[in-house]
């Protein structure tokens, strides 16, 4: 399977200051910009607040990667990903993924859990067995495991590994930069204004702001996407005294998702924090991505994961006194969880193109969509994508229109 290396095409005139303008410097718009400048396309990477900060849905320490989704659809991209994580750190020679097992859990009777568990290929497994009675599992749920494809990706440090390449290729990175206006430019192409005055001109802009796309795609084109911002937290708690080294990466602990209906609950193992291990939840209540309660504002979800832990793990990890640290972070929810990548259409035609809405489960496929991004902007298709088998029609904005769940889930 190619990557496409063809050059930027002639198409992209010299008229313009860049041929690809990147707004929004997350996990998305840094690999965008990385994939572009890549094929030798003059990149302009806007950011509206400081490079990698904590704001936004991109940064921390660890981030999941997985093939097994109860969609089928997906796997490829995240092969596709994983051929591009193994590539960036090979060029950058840094190391932000750390290979575990996955381990599957769920009730026989969650067709997510065994669909997602074929999807993936995993084989069953006596958890107590495999893990030293470090779960406890209620009668009638099923564990799966798979040994290929999944691990833990270090989130800010994925980010700046992607920036750092594109810097290195000629990108230009400006951070504190909010872009306030797009518009069609007057020799065709985009302008970008941001709110400091500063106007650019690009041949393409591709939009991945995250949290913050519906405001500005409303008011750049009056098109309204369904993209809810949800406010979560990551947890960590306190693993039990003399259980430190069992719960570690390095002993083969595995990143776990439990499908507990109506809790998703999911986990990476003790790596980034000695002693602690994070597991989660996926969701969150509704937010303003700029006034939202940074220091709690999980709701009763805290609580919920305790119960959770007390019942699955109750002699490895402490509950008591709750998680000993938890940071704040953003999904981007779509109403049916797939991601938003299409051209915006409209008067801008091809010349913008949006990847947004990933629904909390995008950083792991982040150098897959931002080469999809990318081959959109400058050749008008993502070939590589469809050679890897990506299908992107379920992905287009245009599936809301009539239909506001967007995607049936029957599959
Ligand atoms: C707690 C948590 C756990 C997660 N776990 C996983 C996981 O295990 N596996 C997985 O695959 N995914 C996971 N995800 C989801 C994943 O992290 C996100 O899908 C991904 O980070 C989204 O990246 P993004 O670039 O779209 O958004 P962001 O990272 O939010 O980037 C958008 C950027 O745009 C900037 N911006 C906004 N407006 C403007 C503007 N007007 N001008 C210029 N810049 C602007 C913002 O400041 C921001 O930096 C998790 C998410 C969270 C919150």
């Amino acid at each position: 399977m190619a990557t496409h290396t063809a050059p930027v095409p002639a198409a992209a005139a010299r008229c313009f200051d860049f041929d690809v303008i990147v707004l929004g410097a997350g996990i998305m718009g840094s690999c965008t910009a990385h994939a572009a400048v890549s094929r030798g396309a003059r990149v302009l990477l806007l950011e509206r607040l400081d490079l990698l900060h904590g704001l936004g849905s991109s940064h921390g320490e660890s981030r999941t990667i997985r093939d097994a989704y109860p969609d089928a659809r997906y796997p490829p991209m995240v092969r596709l990903a994983s051929r591009l994580w193994a590539d960036a750190e090979a060029e950058s020679g840094r190391r932000v993924l750390t290979p575990t097992p996955l381990l599957l859990m769920g009730p026989r009777s969650n067709t997510s859990v065994i669909a997602a568990a074929r999807n993936a290929g995993t084989e069953e497994v006596d958890v107590a067995a495999r893990w030293g009675g470090a779960f406890r599992l209620p009668d009638g749920w099923v564990a799966a495991v798979s040994e290929h494809g999944s691990g833990v990706l270090h989130a800010t440090g994925a980010v700046k590994m992607f920036q750092d390449l594109a810097v290195h290729k000629g990108a230009v990175v400006r951070d504190n930069a909010e872009v306030v206006e797009i518009r069609k430019g007057p020799e065709g192409g985009v302008a970008v204004r941001t709110s400091t005055g500063e106007e650019f001109h690009g041949a393409k802009c591709v939009v991945t702001v995250g949290a913050w796309t519906r405001r500005l795609i409303k008011s750049a084109a009056g098109v309204e996407l369904p993209i809810q911002p949800l406010h979560t937290l990551v947890l960590y708690w306190r693993i039990k005294p003399g259980r430190e080294g069992e719960l570690t990466a390095e002993a083969g602990f595995p990143t776990f998702s439990s499908y507990c209906d109506p809790l998703y609950v999911y986990s990476t193992p003790s790596l980034e924090r000695p002693g602690m291990i994070k597991i989660n939840y996926h969701g969150g209540p509704p937010c303003d991505p700029d006034d939202r309660d940074l220091v709690s504002g999980g709701g009763d979800v805290v609580e919920r994961v305790a119960r959770w832990i007390d019942e699955f793990m109750p002699g490895h990890v402490e509950t008591a006194g709750g998680p000993v640290d938890q940071l704040p972070c953003m999904y981007s929810m779509t109403p049916d969880e797939d991601f938003v990548i299409d051209f915006l259409g409209g008067e801008f035609g091809q010349d913008v193109v949006v990847g947004a809405g990933f629904s909390g489960h995008g950083f792991k496929m982040g150098p897959a969509v931002g080469m999809i991004l990318a081959e959109m902007a400058l050749d008008g298709e993502a070939r590589t994508a469809a050679e890897a088998g990506v299908e992107l029609g379920h992905f287009r904005i245009n599936r809301f229109e009539g239909n506001p769940m967007g995607n049936a889930k029957d599959q």
